[in-house]
Protein backbone atom coordinates (compact mmCIF):
# COMPACT_ATOMS: atom_id res chain seq x y z
CA UNK A 1 0.00 0.00 0.00
CA UNK A 2 1.06 3.29 -0.66
CA UNK A 3 0.86 6.28 1.89
CA UNK A 4 0.94 10.06 2.35
CA UNK A 5 2.40 11.89 4.49
CA UNK A 6 0.26 15.19 5.95
CA UNK A 7 3.08 17.57 8.20
CA UNK A 8 1.75 20.85 10.60
CA UNK A 9 4.20 22.49 12.27
CA UNK A 10 4.04 24.46 15.47
CA UNK A 11 6.91 27.56 15.62
CA UNK A 12 7.38 29.84 18.57
CA UNK A 13 9.61 32.44 18.41
CA UNK A 14 10.83 34.17 20.97
CA UNK A 15 10.27 37.91 20.73
CA UNK A 16 13.43 40.39 20.57
CA UNK A 17 12.37 42.97 23.29
CA UNK A 18 14.22 44.61 25.96
CA UNK A 19 11.61 43.37 28.95
CA UNK A 20 9.91 40.71 29.72
CA UNK A 21 5.81 40.60 27.89
CA UNK A 22 4.06 41.52 31.33
CA UNK A 23 6.70 43.21 33.67
CA UNK A 24 9.89 45.53 33.09
CA UNK A 25 12.53 42.68 33.42
CA UNK A 26 15.24 42.56 31.54
CA UNK A 27 14.86 39.46 28.74
CA UNK A 28 18.97 39.28 28.42
CA UNK A 29 19.95 35.82 27.33
CA UNK A 30 22.75 34.45 29.62
CA UNK A 31 22.88 36.26 32.67
CA UNK A 32 23.26 35.06 36.09
CA UNK A 33 20.16 33.00 36.88
CA UNK A 34 17.46 34.59 39.11
CA UNK A 35 18.56 37.76 38.57
CA UNK A 36 16.41 39.16 36.13
CA UNK A 37 12.78 38.18 38.17
CA UNK A 38 10.28 40.40 39.99
CA UNK A 39 7.11 39.74 41.78
CA UNK A 40 5.38 39.32 38.63
CA UNK A 41 7.01 36.90 36.54
CA UNK A 42 7.59 35.13 39.58
CA UNK A 43 3.85 34.64 40.27
CA UNK A 44 3.41 35.91 43.37
CA UNK A 45 0.36 36.19 44.94
CA UNK A 46 -1.80 39.67 44.26
CA UNK A 47 0.50 41.17 41.72
CA UNK A 48 -1.23 41.92 38.25
CA UNK A 49 0.58 42.06 34.85
CA UNK A 50 0.84 44.90 32.87
CA UNK A 51 1.01 43.97 28.75
CA UNK A 52 4.30 45.28 26.82
CA UNK A 53 3.05 47.43 24.06
CA UNK A 54 6.29 46.33 22.20
CA UNK A 55 4.66 42.54 22.07
CA UNK A 56 1.62 43.20 20.21
CA UNK A 57 3.39 45.79 17.89
CA UNK A 58 5.78 43.01 16.78
CA UNK A 59 3.14 39.88 16.80
CA UNK A 60 1.17 42.34 13.86
CA UNK A 61 4.31 42.40 12.22
CA UNK A 62 4.97 39.05 12.07
CA UNK A 63 1.30 38.87 10.95
CA UNK A 64 1.24 41.64 8.46
CA UNK A 65 4.95 39.75 7.04
CA UNK A 66 3.05 36.55 6.85
CA UNK A 67 0.14 37.79 5.17
CA UNK A 68 -2.05 37.20 8.06
CA UNK A 69 -5.71 39.21 9.18
CA UNK A 70 -5.12 41.09 12.08
CA UNK A 71 -8.28 40.53 14.67
CA UNK A 72 -9.47 43.85 15.99
CA UNK A 73 -10.16 41.91 19.20
CA UNK A 74 -7.85 39.27 20.99
CA UNK A 75 -8.21 38.01 24.67
CA UNK A 76 -5.63 36.69 26.68
CA UNK A 77 -6.17 33.06 28.02
CA UNK A 78 -4.44 31.11 30.93
CA UNK A 79 -3.51 27.63 29.87
CA UNK A 80 -3.24 25.98 33.46
CA UNK A 81 -0.67 23.08 33.92
CA UNK A 82 2.05 22.41 37.10
CA UNK A 83 5.66 22.59 36.17
CA UNK A 84 8.24 23.74 38.44
CA UNK A 85 9.59 26.30 35.19
CA UNK A 86 6.14 27.70 35.73
CA UNK A 87 5.85 29.54 38.54
CA UNK A 88 2.17 30.45 38.26
CA UNK A 89 1.06 27.58 36.97
CA UNK A 90 -1.00 28.78 34.35
CA UNK A 91 0.91 30.45 31.08
CA UNK A 92 -0.62 33.11 29.71
CA UNK A 93 -1.51 32.43 25.91
CA UNK A 94 -4.12 33.34 23.50
CA UNK A 95 -6.83 30.86 22.85
CA UNK A 96 -10.13 31.45 21.22
CA UNK A 97 -9.44 34.92 20.45
CA UNK A 98 -5.37 34.90 19.33
CA UNK A 99 -4.30 37.97 17.73
CA UNK A 100 -3.92 36.60 14.04
CA UNK A 101 -5.65 34.18 11.71
CA UNK A 102 -5.33 32.71 8.21
CA UNK A 103 -1.53 33.62 6.60
CA UNK A 104 0.42 32.00 4.29
CA UNK A 105 4.32 31.31 3.33
CA UNK A 106 5.17 30.31 -0.57
CA UNK A 107 7.26 27.69 -0.72
CA UNK A 108 9.32 25.69 -3.63
CA UNK A 109 10.12 23.07 -3.96
CA UNK A 110 11.82 20.95 -7.32
CA UNK A 111 10.67 23.92 -9.41
CA UNK A 112 6.96 23.43 -7.36
CA UNK A 113 5.60 26.24 -6.13
CA UNK A 114 3.01 26.15 -3.24
CA UNK A 115 1.08 27.77 -0.84
CA UNK A 116 1.35 26.67 3.03
CA UNK A 117 -1.26 27.91 4.55
CA UNK A 118 -0.85 29.81 8.77
CA UNK A 119 -3.80 29.04 11.00
CA UNK A 120 -3.03 31.21 13.64
CA UNK A 121 -0.19 33.20 15.50
CA UNK A 122 -1.11 33.81 18.95
CA UNK A 123 0.80 35.61 21.87
CA UNK A 124 2.03 33.91 25.31
CA UNK A 125 5.17 33.93 27.57
CA UNK A 126 7.61 31.58 27.90
CA UNK A 127 8.62 29.57 31.10
CA UNK A 128 11.21 29.27 33.18
CA UNK A 129 14.62 27.04 32.46
CA UNK A 130 15.24 23.53 34.66
CA UNK A 131 19.38 22.83 34.71
CA UNK A 132 19.52 19.23 35.58
CA UNK A 133 22.26 18.71 38.43
CA UNK A 134 24.47 16.06 36.26
CA UNK A 135 26.07 19.13 34.13
CA UNK A 136 26.20 20.91 37.76
CA UNK A 137 27.78 17.97 39.61
CA UNK A 138 24.92 17.16 41.58
CA UNK A 139 23.12 14.19 40.22
CA UNK A 140 19.88 14.33 42.45
CA UNK A 141 18.86 17.90 42.26
CA UNK A 142 17.14 19.68 39.67
CA UNK A 143 17.56 23.48 39.30
CA UNK A 144 15.15 26.09 37.84
CA UNK A 145 16.16 29.69 36.69
CA UNK A 146 13.53 31.98 36.22
CA UNK A 147 15.03 34.89 34.05
CA UNK A 148 13.21 33.16 30.78
CA UNK A 149 10.13 33.20 32.85
CA UNK A 150 7.72 35.80 31.29
CA UNK A 151 9.53 36.26 28.03
CA UNK A 152 7.60 36.91 25.02
CA UNK A 153 7.00 34.09 22.23
CA UNK A 154 4.58 34.15 19.40
CA UNK A 155 3.27 30.78 18.14
CA UNK A 156 3.03 30.34 14.24
CA UNK A 157 0.63 27.76 13.91
CA UNK A 158 0.30 26.14 10.49
CA UNK A 159 -2.16 24.27 8.18
CA UNK A 160 -1.15 20.66 8.18
CA UNK A 161 -0.38 21.39 4.29
CA UNK A 162 2.85 19.76 4.18
CA UNK A 163 3.55 16.23 2.32
CA UNK A 164 6.91 15.76 2.79
CA UNK A 165 9.85 16.35 5.32
CA UNK A 166 11.40 18.49 2.25
CA UNK A 167 8.39 20.58 2.00
CA UNK A 168 8.26 20.97 6.12
CA UNK A 169 12.37 22.22 5.44
CA UNK A 170 11.52 24.94 3.35
CA UNK A 171 8.51 26.40 4.74
CA UNK A 172 10.70 26.77 8.13
CA UNK A 173 13.49 27.94 6.32
CA UNK A 174 11.12 30.69 4.51
CA UNK A 175 9.08 31.57 7.93
CA UNK A 176 12.47 32.44 9.50
CA UNK A 177 13.90 34.52 7.04
CA UNK A 178 10.93 36.50 6.71
CA UNK A 179 10.63 36.64 10.39
CA UNK A 180 14.51 37.38 10.47
CA UNK A 181 13.97 40.42 7.97
CA UNK A 182 10.83 41.96 10.12
CA UNK A 183 13.86 42.58 12.57
CA UNK A 184 11.63 41.17 15.74
CA UNK A 185 13.27 38.10 16.97
CA UNK A 186 16.56 36.87 15.96
CA UNK A 187 15.47 33.37 15.50
CA UNK A 188 18.13 31.24 16.34
CA UNK A 189 18.05 28.00 17.06
CA UNK A 190 20.90 27.11 18.71
CA UNK A 191 19.87 29.63 21.39
CA UNK A 192 16.33 28.50 21.54
CA UNK A 193 14.60 31.60 20.19
CA UNK A 194 13.12 29.22 17.13
CA UNK A 195 11.43 26.15 18.66
CA UNK A 196 9.55 23.76 16.14
CA UNK A 197 7.03 21.23 16.91
CA UNK A 198 5.94 18.87 14.44
CA UNK A 199 2.75 17.07 13.74
CA UNK A 200 2.96 13.88 11.41
CA UNK A 201 0.26 11.35 10.45
CA UNK A 202 0.50 8.97 7.56
CA UNK A 203 -2.58 8.15 5.72
CA UNK A 204 -3.29 5.61 2.77
CA UNK A 205 -2.54 7.49 -0.88
CA UNK A 206 -6.26 8.60 -1.89
CA UNK A 207 -8.05 8.46 1.26
CA UNK A 208 -9.76 11.70 2.57
CA UNK A 209 -9.53 11.67 6.25
CA UNK A 210 -6.31 12.28 7.90
CA UNK A 211 -4.39 9.94 9.82
CA UNK A 212 -3.85 10.31 13.77
CA UNK A 213 -1.21 12.26 14.50
CA UNK A 214 2.01 11.76 16.42
CA UNK A 215 4.06 15.92 18.02
CA UNK A 216 7.36 15.65 17.65
CA UNK A 217 9.40 17.80 20.31
CA UNK A 218 13.44 18.68 20.75
CA UNK A 219 14.38 19.27 17.21
CA UNK A 220 17.17 21.85 17.84
CA UNK A 221 18.17 22.18 14.00
CA UNK A 222 15.92 22.25 10.51
CA UNK A 223 17.91 19.47 9.67
CA UNK A 224 16.80 17.23 12.53
CA UNK A 225 13.46 18.20 11.97
CA UNK A 226 13.53 16.93 8.52
CA UNK A 227 15.43 13.96 10.13
CA UNK A 228 12.60 13.37 12.72
CA UNK A 229 10.02 13.84 10.13
CA UNK A 230 11.15 11.13 7.68
CA UNK A 231 11.77 8.84 10.90
CA UNK A 232 8.44 9.36 12.52
CA UNK A 233 7.15 8.92 8.58
CA UNK A 234 9.08 5.68 8.11
CA UNK A 235 7.68 4.38 11.95
CA UNK A 236 3.83 5.09 11.58
CA UNK A 237 4.18 3.37 8.22
CA UNK A 238 5.51 0.16 9.74
CA UNK A 239 3.64 0.47 12.96
CA UNK A 240 0.23 0.21 10.54
CA UNK A 241 1.85 -2.35 7.87
CA UNK A 242 2.52 -4.40 11.27
CA UNK A 243 -1.54 -4.24 12.11
CA UNK A 244 -1.36 -1.64 14.90
CA UNK A 245 -3.20 1.31 15.32
CA UNK A 246 -0.86 4.67 15.70
CA UNK A 247 -1.29 6.61 19.25
CA UNK A 248 -1.63 10.20 19.30
CA UNK A 249 0.90 10.66 21.36
CA UNK A 250 3.93 13.53 22.41
CA UNK A 251 7.35 12.12 21.39
CA UNK A 252 10.87 13.20 21.99
CA UNK A 253 13.88 13.14 18.57
CA UNK A 254 16.97 11.55 19.95
CA UNK A 255 19.44 13.41 17.84
CA UNK A 256 22.47 11.01 18.92
CA UNK A 257 20.21 7.71 18.09
CA UNK A 258 18.20 9.51 14.84
CA UNK A 259 14.87 7.81 16.47
CA UNK A 260 11.67 9.60 18.05
CA UNK A 261 10.67 8.53 21.82
CA UNK A 262 7.18 8.09 23.08
CA UNK A 263 7.07 10.82 26.16
CA UNK A 264 3.61 11.26 26.96
CA UNK A 265 0.30 10.36 25.83
CA UNK A 266 -1.24 13.82 24.15
CA UNK A 267 -3.24 16.19 26.13
CA UNK A 268 -5.91 17.56 24.52
CA UNK A 269 -6.75 21.45 24.82
CA UNK A 270 -9.58 20.69 27.71
CA UNK A 271 -7.06 19.29 30.12
CA UNK A 272 -5.45 22.67 30.19
CA UNK A 273 -8.79 24.04 31.65
CA UNK A 274 -8.30 27.05 29.43
CA UNK A 275 -10.17 30.14 30.66
CA UNK A 276 -9.94 34.17 29.91
CA UNK A 277 -6.96 35.79 32.07
CA UNK A 278 -9.30 38.10 34.09
CA UNK A 279 -6.24 40.20 35.29
CA UNK A 280 -5.64 41.15 31.42
CA UNK A 281 -8.30 43.20 29.56
CA UNK A 282 -8.86 42.46 26.04
CA UNK A 283 -6.76 43.57 23.24
CA UNK A 284 -7.89 46.37 20.72
CA UNK A 285 -6.10 47.12 17.66
CA UNK A 286 -7.55 49.66 15.43
CA UNK A 287 -7.10 49.76 11.34
CA UNK A 288 -5.41 53.06 12.17
CA UNK A 289 -2.41 51.02 14.31
CA UNK A 290 -2.35 48.34 11.82
CA UNK A 291 -1.48 50.96 8.90
CA UNK A 292 1.22 52.54 11.58
CA UNK A 293 3.03 49.55 11.95
CA UNK A 294 2.91 49.53 8.39
CA UNK A 295 4.70 52.18 7.66
CA UNK A 296 7.76 50.97 9.89
CA UNK A 297 8.01 47.34 8.36
CA UNK A 298 11.57 46.94 6.53
CA UNK A 299 11.11 45.04 3.03
CA UNK A 300 10.92 41.72 3.27
CA UNK A 301 13.17 39.00 1.19
CA UNK A 302 10.71 39.05 -1.86
CA UNK A 303 10.83 42.64 -2.41
CA UNK A 304 14.56 42.58 -1.67
CA UNK A 305 15.29 40.17 -4.16
CA UNK A 306 13.33 42.17 -6.81
CA UNK A 307 15.73 44.98 -5.60
CA UNK A 308 18.70 43.44 -5.73
CA UNK A 309 18.04 42.68 -9.29
CA UNK A 310 16.51 45.47 -10.81
CA UNK A 311 17.73 47.87 -8.67
CA UNK A 312 21.48 47.17 -7.84
CA UNK A 313 21.52 44.78 -11.38
CA UNK A 314 23.11 41.83 -9.61
CA UNK A 315 23.14 38.47 -11.41
CA UNK A 316 20.86 35.76 -9.46
CA UNK A 317 23.42 33.58 -8.28
CA UNK A 318 24.48 37.22 -6.16
CA UNK A 319 21.01 37.77 -5.25
CA UNK A 320 20.52 34.42 -3.28
CA UNK A 321 23.38 34.97 -1.61
CA UNK A 322 22.47 39.05 -0.60
CA UNK A 323 19.06 38.14 0.57
CA UNK A 324 19.67 34.69 1.99
CA UNK A 325 20.22 36.63 5.58
CA UNK A 326 18.87 40.12 6.94
CA UNK A 327 22.14 41.14 8.28
CA UNK A 328 24.17 40.81 5.06
CA UNK A 329 21.46 42.24 3.13
CA UNK A 330 21.58 45.31 5.40
CA UNK A 331 25.21 45.62 5.00
CA UNK A 332 25.14 45.55 1.51
CA UNK A 333 22.68 48.20 1.49
CA UNK A 334 24.55 50.54 3.89
CA UNK A 335 27.84 50.21 1.41
CA UNK A 336 25.79 50.84 -1.57
CA UNK A 337 24.20 53.95 -0.90
CA UNK A 338 28.33 54.83 0.14
CA UNK A 339 29.34 53.53 -3.36
CA UNK A 340 27.80 52.86 -6.61
CA UNK A 341 30.13 49.22 -7.68
CA UNK A 342 27.45 46.78 -6.31
CA UNK A 343 28.68 43.66 -8.14
CA UNK A 344 31.77 44.66 -6.41
CA UNK A 345 30.83 45.24 -3.27
CA UNK A 346 28.22 41.85 -3.75
CA UNK A 347 32.10 40.13 -4.44
CA UNK A 348 33.64 41.48 -1.49
CA UNK A 349 30.60 40.07 0.33
CA UNK A 350 30.74 36.78 -0.92
CA UNK A 351 34.45 36.29 -0.79
CA UNK A 352 36.64 38.04 2.00
CA UNK A 353 34.01 38.66 3.99
CA UNK A 354 32.12 35.33 4.14
CA UNK A 355 35.52 34.12 4.37
CA UNK A 356 36.68 35.45 7.59
CA UNK A 357 32.66 34.81 9.42
CA UNK A 358 33.17 31.26 8.34
CA UNK A 359 37.07 32.13 10.17
CA UNK A 360 35.70 33.30 12.98
CA UNK A 361 32.20 32.09 13.55
CA UNK A 362 30.88 35.39 13.56
CA UNK A 363 27.89 37.54 11.87
CA UNK A 364 28.67 40.41 9.71
CA UNK A 365 28.53 42.76 11.58
CA UNK A 366 31.67 41.68 13.81
CA UNK A 367 33.62 40.87 10.91
CA UNK A 368 35.86 44.11 11.39
CA UNK A 369 35.46 45.82 8.90
CA UNK A 370 32.03 48.63 8.24
CA UNK A 371 29.91 49.64 5.15
CA UNK A 372 31.68 52.96 4.77
CA UNK A 373 35.15 51.37 5.39
CA UNK A 374 34.70 48.48 2.40
CA UNK A 375 32.70 51.42 0.61
CA UNK A 376 36.15 53.17 0.79
CA UNK A 377 38.04 50.02 0.08
CA UNK A 378 36.22 49.98 -3.46
CA UNK A 379 36.80 53.51 -3.98
CA UNK A 380 40.38 53.34 -3.74
CA UNK A 381 40.54 50.30 -6.42
CA UNK A 382 37.97 51.94 -8.91
CA UNK A 383 40.30 55.04 -8.68
CA UNK A 384 43.52 53.32 -9.50
CA UNK A 385 44.99 54.06 -5.81
CA UNK A 386 45.42 50.61 -5.20
CA UNK A 387 45.05 46.97 -7.39
CA UNK A 388 42.63 44.72 -6.46
CA UNK A 389 45.86 42.11 -4.88
CA UNK A 390 47.05 45.16 -2.74
CA UNK A 391 42.93 46.07 -1.81
CA UNK A 392 43.23 42.21 -0.13
CA UNK A 393 45.81 42.75 1.89
CA UNK A 394 44.73 46.21 3.23
CA UNK A 395 41.10 44.36 3.95
CA UNK A 396 43.07 42.02 6.40
CA UNK A 397 44.88 45.29 7.70
CA UNK A 398 41.40 46.59 8.27
CA UNK A 399 40.14 43.92 10.33
CA UNK A 400 43.17 43.75 12.04
CA UNK A 401 44.14 47.26 13.10
CA UNK A 402 40.71 48.54 13.00
CA UNK A 403 41.94 51.74 10.82
CA UNK A 404 40.65 52.84 7.52
CA UNK A 405 41.45 51.54 4.14
CA UNK A 406 42.83 55.09 3.23
CA UNK A 407 45.18 55.53 6.22
CA UNK A 408 46.29 52.17 5.47
CA UNK A 409 47.31 52.77 2.43
CA UNK A 410 48.72 56.04 3.13
CA UNK A 411 50.35 54.58 6.53
CA UNK A 412 52.53 51.90 4.25
CA UNK A 413 52.79 53.71 1.32
CA UNK A 414 50.81 51.30 -1.19
CA UNK A 415 49.46 53.76 -3.77
CA UNK A 416 49.80 52.18 -6.51
CA UNK A 417 52.38 53.63 -9.44
CA UNK A 418 50.97 55.24 -11.96
CA UNK A 419 53.99 57.38 -13.22
CA UNK A 420 54.92 56.27 -16.81
CA UNK A 421 58.39 57.09 -16.66
CA UNK A 422 58.97 55.68 -13.34
CA UNK A 423 57.35 52.84 -14.48
CA UNK A 424 59.26 52.85 -17.90
CA UNK A 425 62.51 53.03 -15.71
CA UNK A 426 61.33 49.53 -13.56
CA UNK A 427 60.37 47.34 -16.83
CA UNK A 428 63.64 48.59 -18.70
CA UNK A 429 65.57 47.17 -15.65
CA UNK A 430 64.14 44.07 -15.70
CA UNK A 431 64.25 43.65 -19.18
CA UNK A 432 68.14 44.51 -18.89
CA UNK A 433 68.25 42.05 -16.12
CA UNK A 434 66.42 39.21 -18.04
CA UNK A 435 68.41 39.19 -21.20
CA UNK A 436 67.68 35.05 -21.61
CA UNK A 437 63.98 35.46 -21.12
CA UNK A 438 63.95 38.32 -23.30
CA UNK A 439 65.40 36.09 -25.82
CA UNK A 440 63.05 33.59 -25.34
CA UNK A 441 59.97 35.46 -24.92
CA UNK A 442 61.11 36.78 -28.82
CA UNK A 443 62.22 33.25 -30.23
CA UNK A 444 57.88 32.80 -29.64
CA UNK A 445 57.26 32.29 -25.78
CA UNK A 446 54.88 34.41 -25.32
CA UNK A 447 53.40 33.04 -21.76
CA UNK A 448 56.75 34.57 -20.84
CA UNK A 449 55.24 37.78 -20.42
CA UNK A 450 54.19 36.80 -16.63
CA UNK A 451 57.78 36.11 -15.60
CA UNK A 452 58.26 39.36 -16.49
CA UNK A 453 55.28 41.07 -15.17
CA UNK A 454 56.21 38.90 -11.76
CA UNK A 455 59.45 40.61 -11.68
CA UNK A 456 58.22 43.98 -12.11
CA UNK A 457 55.74 43.37 -9.16
CA UNK A 458 58.75 42.00 -7.17
CA UNK A 459 60.50 45.45 -7.63
CA UNK A 460 57.67 47.91 -7.23
CA UNK A 461 56.16 45.76 -4.01
CA UNK A 462 53.29 44.79 -5.86
CA UNK A 463 52.23 48.57 -6.33
CA UNK A 464 52.83 49.00 -10.13
CA UNK A 465 49.36 49.58 -12.16
CA UNK A 466 49.16 46.27 -14.06
CA UNK A 467 47.13 48.17 -17.00
CA UNK A 468 50.29 50.35 -17.13
CA UNK A 469 52.87 47.64 -16.64
CA UNK A 470 51.04 45.41 -19.71
CA UNK A 471 51.15 48.31 -22.07
CA UNK A 472 54.71 49.31 -21.13
CA UNK A 473 55.91 45.66 -21.72
CA UNK A 474 54.47 45.05 -24.72
CA UNK A 475 56.02 48.79 -26.03
CA UNK A 476 59.52 47.56 -25.07
CA UNK A 477 59.62 44.34 -25.75
CA UNK A 478 58.28 44.24 -29.29
P1 LIG B 1 -3.87 20.23 18.94
O1 LIG B 1 -5.14 20.73 19.48
O2 LIG B 1 -3.62 18.80 19.18
O3 LIG B 1 -2.68 21.08 19.27
P2 LIG B 1 -4.27 21.48 16.44
O4 LIG B 1 -5.50 21.23 15.64
O5 LIG B 1 -4.11 22.74 17.17
O6 LIG B 1 -4.04 20.23 17.35
O7 LIG B 1 -3.07 21.33 15.44
C1 LIG B 1 -1.78 21.45 15.85
C2 LIG B 1 -0.90 21.29 14.63
O8 LIG B 1 -1.05 19.98 14.10
C3 LIG B 1 -1.22 22.22 13.49
O9 LIG B 1 -0.02 22.69 12.94
C4 LIG B 1 -1.97 21.37 12.50
O10 LIG B 1 -1.75 21.77 11.17
C5 LIG B 1 -1.35 20.00 12.72
N1 LIG B 1 -2.26 18.88 12.44
C6 LIG B 1 -3.55 18.77 12.79
N2 LIG B 1 -4.02 17.56 12.42
C7 LIG B 1 -3.00 16.90 11.82
C8 LIG B 1 -2.83 15.61 11.23
N3 LIG B 1 -3.83 14.72 11.20
N4 LIG B 1 -1.64 15.28 10.72
C9 LIG B 1 -0.61 16.14 10.78
N5 LIG B 1 -0.70 17.36 11.31
C10 LIG B 1 -1.86 17.74 11.83
MG1 LIG C 1 -1.79 23.00 19.48
ZN1 LIG D 1 9.57 40.38 36.16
Amino acid sequence: MNFESVIGLEVHVQLNTNTKIFCSCSTNFGDEPNTNVCPVCLGMPGVLPVLNKKVVEYTIKAGLALNCNIQEKSVFARKNYFYPDLPKNYQVSQFELPICFGGYVDIEVDGNKKRIGITRIHMEEDAGKLIHGENLGSPNSSYVDYNRTGTPLIEIVSEPDMRSSEEAKRYLENLKLIIEYTGISDCSMEKGSLRCDANISVRPMGQKEFGTKVEVKNMNSFKNVQKAIDYEIKRQISEIESGNLIIQETRLWDPEKGVTIAMRSKEESHDYRYFPDPDLVPVIISLRDIENIKLTMPDMPDVVRDKLSNVYNLPEYDVEVLSSSKPIYDFFEATATLCNNTKAISNWIQTEILRVMNEKGVGIMDVGITPSQLAELIQLIDSSVISVKIAKDVFDDVIISGKSPKQIVDEKGLTQIADLSLLEAVVKKVIENSPKEVERYKAGETKLIGFFVGQIMKETKGKANPKLVNEILGKLLN
